[in-house]
């Protein structure tokens, strides 16, 4: 029985969001409960308006704890269940989630400011995911154990794989619901309970989410959250309860989170930041390069680890590529929902607002002027906007070309061999994805071979299928998600060896 009164649920969430006035959220969900939380008050912001929608006091260690103790109660029979039992909840949650697709993508607008049409794609990976993990528990038979014939008569082994324990989960606020839905779901078809903690700016919508959950029927207990900023999902990856600790953020707060680990030797898995690259080759459909530059760059504001804000265009093309993305971005509506038909949105807050102006301020000081440079709305002081950038011939050593922005700034360089591309694509810290755009399918080939990144996209658009991968290599990350990867990182393997 919930002990909390306001809104947890999706229609109701929305419902009371459009009275304009600013909701009361709760601070926890412990073993099926709303509450309170004990711990500092935060304010929830429309990046569209500035104006504040929600607040909330984060959950208190004393109420983390809670949490862990829930999950670590809850996980012997979830468990325990089989695989057919946990694809049934698994795919009752994806239908529960098709249902209030409109209401959650609203809430996604209204939380994190992104046009209608990507928080609508959000929703639609959320369900797939689910649905995926719903249909590999159903026919993955090696799921929970395996046979192995090892050939050396006399002996039988068997690989069982059980869940970890507890997973203490932590994400961001740039593709809320999403990045949650990736692990949520993975986890509870390896058998782990959860204590997940989303992101203190966006608790709306993942508040909706795990409301749509327990309403599909998962037991009480075995998905737990906690809402709040640092110090809560300090507290979470601390606690000695949580055997498995799965961070999406920045590479600086995920190398803190792996120091914290170490000590009790939890596992952890890291998806970390960006600063990727986008090769167009010589003979590169060039209309196709700029969509995918246009979208790699600008969706969601730029705010996507996966961001190829490195655009390498071949000396041969490299003049029309700008032409074009110059027409292009003039092209791009920035704007909220009250400017209608925009397709860039603001980026989340005043503080990333900031911080991705200073880049701008920096890069006019070191005699840097756009290429391209799009216009805001005439009231962009309400909302936290910033007009989308290109900018040429950025020296390598600089700022603007390789720390991760996180914010509508791209830069482009010309080469002149693909060779010198994926030298240059090569040349980051980080390694997160690529896209080159080729008609040579053998040139292709070789460069997805030499880039050093987890995933490479070939004239394709940022699409991730749920069954595929996702994870970097270098300072993006450690270990992989989605597909059988991503149950397996929540699962210890076990092998059983005995005489036949
Ligand atoms: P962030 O690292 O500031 O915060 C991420 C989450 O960690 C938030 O929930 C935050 O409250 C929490 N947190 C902060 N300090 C913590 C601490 N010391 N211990 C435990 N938890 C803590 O990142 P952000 O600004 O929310 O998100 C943007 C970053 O996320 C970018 O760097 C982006 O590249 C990265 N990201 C990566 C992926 C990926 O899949 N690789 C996906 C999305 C975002």
């Amino acid at each position: 029985m919930n002990t909390y009164d306001y809104p947890t649920n999706a229609g109701d969430l929305a419902a009371a969001l459009s009275t304009g006035a600013a909701l009361v959220l709760p601070g926890a969900l412990i073993a099926g409960s709303f509450e309170s939380g004990k711990g500092a008050q935060q304010i929830v912001l429309n990046p569209a308006t500035g104006g504040a929608i929600a607040e909330f006091n984060a959950a208190a260690a004393a109420q983390v704890e809670r949490a862990v103790q829930a999950a670590q109660q809850a996980l012997p029979a979830w468990k325990a269940r089989n695989r057919l039992e946990r694809a049934r909840v698994l795919r009752a949650i994806a239908d529960r989630i098709e249902e209030a697709h409109d209401t959650l993508a609203a809430l996604q607008v209204a939380n994190n400011g992104k046009p209608a049409g990507e928080a609508e794609v959000d929703v639609l990976d959320v369900i797939n995911v689910f649905r995926y993990y719903g249909d590999l528990c159903a026919g993955m038979k090696n799921l929970q154990s395996d046979e192995l014939d090892i050939g050396v008569s006399g002996y039988h082994a068997q690989m069982n794989y059980e869940a970890v324990g507890v997973a203490g989960l932590i994400v961001p606020w740039n593709f809320p619901m999403v990045t949650t839905a990736w692990k949520v779901a993975a986890a509870l078809a390896a058998g782990c309970t959860i204590v997940l903690k989303p992101s203190e700016l966006t608790p709306v919508a993942e508040l909706a989410l795990a409301g749509l959950i327990h309403e599909a029927g998962l037991p009480p207990g075995v998905l737990n959250l906690v809402f709040g900023a640092a110090d809560t999902g300090r507290a979470l990856v601390q606690h000695p309860g949580v055997a498995k600790v799965s961070f999406t953020g920045s590479t600086a707060v995920g190398a803190a989170v792996m120091r914290d680990c170490a000590d009790r030797m939890a596992r952890v898995s890291l998806e970390l930041g960006g600063k990727s690259a986008l090769i167009v080759c010589a003979d590169a459909n060039l209309q196709l390069a700029v969509d995918l530059a246009i979208g790699g760059a600008f969706c969601n504001a730029g705010q996507m680890c996966s961001a190829t804000s490195r655009i390498l265009v071949h000396d041969s093309v490299y003049t029309d590529f700008i032409l074009r993305m110059k027409e292009a971005i003039a092209n791009l509506k920035v704007g909220g929902p009250q400017h209608g038909g925009a397709n860039m949105g603001p980026v989340i807050s005043a503080r990333q607002q900031d911080k991705v102006l200073s880049y701008i301020a920096q890069a006019r000081a070191d005699g840097l002027r756009p290429v391209a440079e799009g216009s805001l709305p005439d009231d962009a002081s309400h909302g936290y906007y910033v007009a989308p950038h290109l900018y040429a011939d950025v020296p390598r050593s600089h700022p603007l070309w390789n720390e991760e922005i996180f914010g509508p700034i791209a830069c482009v360089r010309r080469f002149a061999t693909n060779d010198e591309a994926v030298h240059v694509a090569n040349d980051s810290e980080y390694g997160l994805v690529a896209t080159v755009v080729t008609e040579d399918s053998a040139a292709a080939a070789a460069m997805s071979e030499a880039l050093q990144t987890g995933l490479v996209w070939i004239n394709t658009p940022q699409i991730i299928f749920p069954g595929t991968s996702w994870g970097g290599f270098k300072r993006s990350g450690i270990g992989r998600e989605l597909g059988v990867a991503g149950v397996r990182a929540y699962q210890e393997m076990k092998q059983v060896l005995k005489n036949a």
